[in-house]
């Protein structure tokens, strides 16, 4: 029984390491953001998308200070929303923050900026109410475009970490 046991720790480690280190633990979440990196998470499991192997890099998603003129940012191993430009009661800017913030960071996706989409470079804070009215159908471009992490291709340079998300328009709605 003990022998079992045993070996059945060693496998458990043994495909751990094969994959990636914190998969099974996942991101720290700042407390206000975990409801809509449940709503993303909630979509996933839907969609039978595995999250835990398309965050297993990613460390933390939190609310930090970011130069002018971004939303959010996805470095390789964090996604930090700027705080100076939304807030916890922003329930949608928040959404869309994150939905475009995990596309780079756990789903590899580059921009896009061909018509509206949640991976647009930019997002004028001015428009923000068109993304929510036409949601549904973005987000449904958004997953159709998933790859497992095996079958992604190479980006061309290099990573999409980094990569950030501009919002152009000087006036701004929130403080
Ligand atoms: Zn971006």
């Amino acid at each position: 029984m003990k022998i079992k046991s045993i070996i059945i720790l060693c496998i458990a480690s043994l495909l751990a390491c094969c994959t990636c280190t914190n998969v099974s633990k996942g991101p720290y979440v700042d407390p206000d953001l975990k409801y809509v990196y449940n709503d993303w998470k909630d979509e996933c499991d839907r969609l039978k998308i595995k999250v835990k192997h398309n965050t297993c890099d990613l460390d933390s998603i939190i609310f930090g200070e970011l130069e002018k003129g971004y939303w959010g940012k996805c470095y390789k191993d964090k996604i930090v929303i700027n705080n100076s430009v939304a807030a916890p009661s922003d329930t949608f800017l928040l959404k869309l923050i994150m939905y475009h913030e995990l596309g780079h960071c756990a789903f590899d996706y580059k921009h896009d900026d061909n018509g509206l989409d949640i991976m647009n470079s930019i997002l004028p804070a001015g428009k923000i109410i068109v993304y929510k009215l036409f949601w549904g159908i973005l987000k449904e471009n958004y997953f159709s475009r998933y790859e497992v992490p095996k079958t992604r291709t190479k980006l061309k340079y290099g990573n999409s970490c980094g990569e950030i998300h501009i919002q152009n328009e000087p006036q701004m709605s929130y403080k």
